[in-house]
Formats: structure tokens, C-alpha cells, sequence
């Protein structure tokens, strides 16, 4: 094909292809637009998840009539000015594109009106062209409304996954806006059914209570704006003046969880820079490292944190989305962040009246003089993958024995409620007997699931279950996996489910906890459908398993080590850790210096 320059309406929808992938990026382009207008309330409603229909009412300061074609036009901006001024953007727009790709990709009705003008005016625009304009009433701010989307570009329609899945990012968006500006109001409604809304009071706890549900807010500590970078410099209030009144200074706020408040992953961390939504895996290693030794292996904390840094220190100009930005002095936010959440964490946990992984070894090797012997991992600070303390290597059998397989053990006791003390032909063993557990279950869940039969079991008396409007945006659309999984859940009033049957393995064990958390997993589900289950039959492979601190009798013990034999890799927990720890007779005879 010859070189051609493309025409102007198909070079229009490559380039809205780059603003505008999804319907949750047009809602954040049009809200950020109304934050940047001064808005006290702003409201988004969406039909089947965006697809037919998109609309964001704000009451901020208008778009005068003379101004609304200009507005979709390519680079019209009324942020900046000059290079000079993209060194220092102040607001969340600034490129002077987002309504124009949309109205390449969708059909606009823009109606507005400033405080100047006693009517407001209205434009219609689709596929790059006018359709109308003219005088409309409107009371002060505006009103954009974004109908099918993507209606003249077929190859994206197709990438799109459905309207609830969709709709779920707009409840993650809206919540992440509602946290970053708690003075906004905030309003989403979904088909005719409000999901979310923010009080606008101004006070983060508030925005908090609604995204997280007062029980988790409750768990929340939260930042001094003060600790950070050079603390010793006079601080002015916050937010008045903005960040030059801080000079050179980086300033974390925000709130953090009590340690013993954790996830399974890191989608309950919320990262913002100059109050911009971002996607940040340095600050998130930060905040993590503050938790160092606090959360148990493969957990995470909650956290909402915003840094403020002077604007010149930010390139907001690195991402199509405006998703990532580029710090000037990265290493002194790292430092800060992590500072900040640490000193936190200090001044206001209660550490730990967990009995988490991190205790327990310790308590064992400095109870026993054997400490050397049983080398137990630090398992707080090393990745799951392949935390093999030198005495779980030394139980892994010679090459060419029987692989995995276990030797043959007898039973002699129970150790401090949590471990089972056995001997073999090759020494002694310490079995814990929660990870055990954790894997005799796993294993059964993956084989009745491999044959389409997850046990189920009705529960004498329902369980309900309230959860926070991101919560049910994940759940709602795979209520009917969450059946094939074995559990019986529905829909119960506004935000209610109700619970009847749950897996059989999950007898006894905290069958909330565990499907707060199986939810959290859902959001992590990327691409291949099958990652999730077997994340979620982890989840409640740990919640059915037997605790530590349990006492169990001979029988149940024998019982335990007989079904984890059976398993097809007996000496791992289906998280990585150990289940059993090995002490050849060789090794104590040499400690005993009978060697
Ligand atoms: P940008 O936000 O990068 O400037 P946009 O295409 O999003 O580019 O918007 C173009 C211009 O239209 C903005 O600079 C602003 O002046 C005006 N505008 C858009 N939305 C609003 C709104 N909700 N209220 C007031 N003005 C708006
Ligand atoms: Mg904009």
C-alpha cells in the first residue's frame, strides 16, 4: 500500500482509542473535567454499564455558549497555556483531548451554562460533526451525556467485556474520586439504582465509611501530614493553600490499616499524587514496608494516601490515561511514605494481638533449645515462592526415592496446640497442623471441582452479609460461579446477600471472612477464568482448616496425617509455606554428641 495521510475522522478515532478505552475512562475524563470546573456535586449516572448511556451533571462554573465547539476541538484547552505551564499543571486536565476523542467514539450532548449567561446553551455532536446547538435552559454547570459508546469503531466494541464487569470500574473510579475529594458530593447511579455516594462533608473518615463500610473504618489509622520529609520546617494547614504553602516539601496524608486488618491483595490500596488517582507499584512497596514483619506472608494492608509535592515535581505527562506520573525526587516519596505509615503504625496500632506466622517460629525456636536444628523460615520477609528453611530441605527426600511422598509416620503428640510431633525411619517430624490441613482440603476442593462437584452444604441458619458497593459490583455478576463453587449466595435488599449453603470444607471456619475475601480475589481475575477459583478454593481451604491453638486427639491427629499422605504435594500449604518440618536421627545424634 502507498503512504497516505489518513483521514481526519478515521486519525480521530486511533487517536480517542489511546483517551478512551473503556467506559470508565470516559467517566473519568468527564469528572475530572467537573472537578477542574470547581464543583461541590457531581453525579454520574450509566445505563448497562456505560454502553448505551454515560451522563456526569457537575454545578461547577459552565462552558460559555461561544466556547462549546471549541471545547471539542483537538488540543482546545483552557488549563494551559504554554510548555511553561505543563511544567506545573495544577488541574487534572491539561492535553485538551478528552472530549474530543469522545465525540469521535460516541454520540455527545453537551448543556451548560456559567454564572455570567441567564440561559444556557446545548451542543450535539457526533462522529467529529455538529448535529445542533442553540439556547437551553440549564441551572449553573454542566451536563454532558455520552450515548453508545463506541457505537462507529466495531473493533473495540469487541475487546469490551460486559456491562456489570463495566460498570464495576465506574464503582471503583467513583470511590477512588470520592476518597481524593471528600468535599465533593458525589453520586452514582447505576440502571435507575443508586450504588454509590459520597456525603461531600469534607472529612476523609466519612468518604471512608462508604467505600469501606463502617466496621473497616473503624480499623483505619490515619497519617500526620507533619511526619514525612524535612519535619522540622513550619507546617501550614493543609489543602488552604496547597502545596507551595509547604515550600519544598512532600507531604503524605491519608489513613492506613491496623495490621491485623489485612487482604488478600493490593486492590485496597489507593494512591494519589496532588490528589490525582494513580497506579503506583513504588508507593505501594513503601507502604508495605512500613507493615514490614506486621502482616502475615502474602496479606496486605488498606491504605489511602495522597502526596503532595510542588506541581513542578510532577510530570502528570507519562501515560495516555493519566494513570502513572513521574516523581522528581522518587527516592524521598519512598522515604517519606514509608516514614510516615511506619511512624503511624507506632503511635497508634495495637500490635499484634494477632497469633500470625510471624510469632509463632520465633516463640518455637527460642523455646527450644534445639533452635538451630529446626531452622524456621522468617516467613514475614521471604516470598512465597520458595521458602524452604534449611530443615524442610533437609526432609525432601533423596533423589530417586518416591518423590513428594511422605515416610511412613506414627503419631506421638501434639505440640503447643498447633504442631504434631511424629516419628519415621528417618527421624522426627513436626507437622503443622493447620497447613496440613489447609492442603488435605485444598487437594479435595480441586478434585470435586475438576469433576464438576463441589460439596455444598445448606446452612441450618442463612448468614447475610453486608458489602461495600465495589464489593457487589465484583460479586454480583459471577453469583452463579460462586454456585458451582459451592455457594448458595443472593441478592438480599440494597446491598445485602444473604448466604445459605457454603462448601462442606468450610464447615466450622469463618465462612464471612472467607467470602470477603474470595470477592477481593475476584477483582484480581485477569484474563484466564480458571486463576480465580483456585485462588478462591485457597481461600477456603484456609478458612475450613483447622487453626492453630486447637487441640486434637490422637485419633483426629492420625486421621490429619493420613488424608495430607494422600495429597499430591504433602510438604507445602497451598500459600508455599511448610507443613512439616524434618530432624534426621543423624542430626540429633550429632547435637546429642553421640557422634
Ligand atoms: P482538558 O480537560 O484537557 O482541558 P477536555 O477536552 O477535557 O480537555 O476539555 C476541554 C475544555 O472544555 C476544558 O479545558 C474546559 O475549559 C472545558 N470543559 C470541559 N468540561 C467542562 C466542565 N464540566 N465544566 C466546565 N468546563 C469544562
Ligand atoms: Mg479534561
Amino acid at each position: 500500500m502507498p503512504i497516505r495521510v489518513l483521514d481526519p475522522q478515521v486519525a480521530a478515532k486511533i487517536a480517542a482509542g489511546e483517551v478512551v478505552e473503556r467506559p470508565a475512562s470516559v467517566v473519568k475524563e468527564l469528572v475530572e473535567n467537573a472537578i477542574d470546573a470547581g464543583a461541590t456535586m457531581i453525579s454520574v449516572e450509566l445505563q448497562d454499564g456505560g454502553y448505551e448511556m454515560i451522563r456526569v451533571v457537575d454545578n461547577g462554573c459552565g462552558i460559555a455558549s461561544s466556547e462549546m465547539a471549541l471545547a471539542f476541538q483537538h488540543h482546545a484547552t483552557s488549563k494551559i497555556n504554554s510548555l511553561e505551564d505543563l511544567q506545573a499543571v495544577r488541574t487534572l486536565g491539561f492535553r485538551g483531548e478528552a472530549l474530543y476523542s469522545i465525540a469521535a467514539v460516541a454520540q455527545v450532548k453537551l448543556v451548560s451554562r456559567t454564572a455570567g449567561d441567564l440561559v444556557g446553551a446545548y451542543l450535539e455532536i457526533a462522529d467529529g460533526r455538529v448535529l445542533g446547538s442553540g439556547a437551553r435552559g440549564s441551572p449553573l454547570g454542566t451536563t454532558v451525556s455520552v450515548r453508545h459508546l463506541f457505537y462507529n469503531v466495531p473493533a473495540r466494541r469487541k475487546f469490551l467485556k460486559s456491562a456489570e464487569v463495566e460498570g464495576g470500574r465506574v464503582v471503583i473510579l467513583m470511590n477512588q474520586f470520592a476518597l481524593a475529594y471528600p468535599e465533593i458530593q458525589f453520586h452514582l447511579i447505576s440502571n435507575g439504582r443508586q450504588v454509590f455516594q459520597s456525603t461531600g462533608s469534607g472529612s476523609l473518615s466519612d468518604v471512608l465509611v462508604k467505600v469501606l463500610g463502617l466496621d473497616m473504618a473503624r480499623e483505619m489509622i490515619p497519617l500526620d501530614p507533619r511526619v514525612g520529609q524535612e519535619t522540622g520546617t513550619l507546617v501550614l494547614s493543609h489543602g488552604a493553600a496547597g502545596p507551595d504553602a509547604f515550600g519544598r516539601r512532600i507531604v503524605v496524608s491519608g489513613c492506613v490499616s491496623q495490621p491485623h486488618v489485612t487482604r488478600a491483595n493490593r486492590q485496597y490500596l489507593s494512591f494519589f499524587v496532588n490528589r490525582r488517582w494513580v497506579q503506583s507499584p513504588m508507593l505501594a512497596r513503601a507502604v508495605e514496608q512500613a507493615y514490614h514483619t506486621l502482616l502475615p506472608v502474602g496479606r496486605h494492608p488498606i491504605a489511602v494516601l495522597d502526596v503532595a509535592v510542588p506541581p513542578d515535581e510532577v510530570d502528570v505527562n507519562v501515560h495516555p490515561a493519566k494513570a502513572e506520573v513521574k516523581l522528581l525526587r522518587e527516592g524521598e516519596v519512598f522515604v517519606a511514605v514509608q516514614r510516615s505509615v511506619r511512624s503511624a503504625l507506632t503511635a497508634h496500632a495495637t500490635i499484634p494481638a494477632f497469633s500470625g506466622a510471624t510469632e509463632q517460629p520465633a516463640r518455637l525456636s527460642g523455646a527450644m533449645p534445639m533452635g538451630r536444628l529446626f531452622r524456621v523460615p522468617d516467613v514475614a520477609a521471604t516470598p512465597v515462592a520458595g521458602t524452604a528453611s534449611e530443615a524442610y530441605r533437609a526432609a525432601e527426600p533423596a533423589e530417586g526415592t518416591m518423590g513428594s511422598r511422605l515416610p511412613p509416620l506414627r503419631i506421638l503428640g501434639q505440640m503447643a496446640q498447633t504442631y504434631i510431633v511424629a516419628e519415621a525411619p528417618d527421624g522426627m517430624y513436626l507437622i503443622d497442623q493447620h497447613t496440613a490441613h489447609e492442603r488435605v482440603l485444598y487437594d479435595r476442593l480441586m478434585s470435586e471441582h475438576a469433576r464438576a462437584a463441589v460439596k455444598s452444604q445448606l446452612l441450618l441458619e442463612p448468614l447475610t452479609i453486608e458489602l461495600t458497593p465495589r464489593q457487589q459490583a465484583m460479586l454480583q455478576p459471577r453469583l452463579e460461579a460462586f454456585m458451582q463453587m459451592g455457594f448458595d449466595v443472593s441478592p438480599f435488599g440494597e446491598r445485602t446477600y444473604v448466604i445459605r449453603s457454603i462448601p462442606v470444607v468450610l464447615q466450622g471456619g469463618d465462612v464471612i471472612q472467607a467470602v470477603l475475601e474470595a470477592i477481593d480475589l475476584l477483582a484480581d481475575e485477569k484474563g484466564a477464568p480458571g486463576n480465580w477459583q483456585e485462588a478462591l478454593y485457597i481461600t477456603i481451604a484456609c478458612h475450613g482448616a483447622v487453626r492453630a491453638g486447637q487441640a486434637l486427639s490422637l485419633e483426629e491427629m492420625r486421621l490429619l496425617v493420613t488424608q495430607l499422605e494422600q495429597t499430591e504435594m504433602p510438604r507445602t500449604c497451598p500459600h508455599g509455606r511448610p507443613t512439616l518440618l524434618h530432624i534426621s536421627q543423624a542430626q540429633l545424634e550429632r547435637e546429642f554428641g553421640r557422634r
